[in-house]
């Protein structure tokens, strides 16, 4: 094929190819990106979580040995620290001041959960809410 032959075939598919995008329309085009491309909706991943701990709406009580055993080791008697309580500062602060009253006052025992209250609903034990 001579030269000037195939560039004169080169440039008529060229115009076929731009015939063919014209007829398939700028409209069309769009809506197909549009489809494609649309912005998702979502939940914003900087949304601070929600506040409170299980104990917030609750009053903590020195005499209430059923609660205040959910937050001490069944094997030890200590006082689980806030990374396994997930309470928040003023609550952890009131079961560890409300438990260490009432080792003083004689309710609970120092080194062992009692009993009746090992197999209790533990708090601790609750997954946090993500
Ligand atoms: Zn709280």
């Amino acid at each position: 094929m001579h030269p000037f032959q195939r560039t004169q075939r080169m440039l008529f598919m060229f115009s076929q190819l731009r015939h063919a995008s014209k007829s398939a329309g700028p409209a069309s085009v769009s809506a197909n990106i549009q489809k494609h491309d649309a912005l998702v909706k979502m939940a914003n991943p900087y949304k601070a979580p929600d506040k409170g701990c299980v104990l917030c709406n609750v009053t903590v009580d020195f005499k209430n040995i059923q609660l205040l055993s959910q937050f001490i080791s069944p094997h030890t008697g200590r006082i689980y620290g806030r990374h396994m309580t997930g309470l928040c500062g003023p609550k952890q602060k009131a079961i560890s001041k409300a438990i260490k009253k009432a080792h003083a006052m004689g309710f609970m025992s120092v080194t062992h959960k009692h009993p009746q209250l090992m197999r209790d609903p533990n708090i601790c034990s609750i997954k946090q809410p993500d």
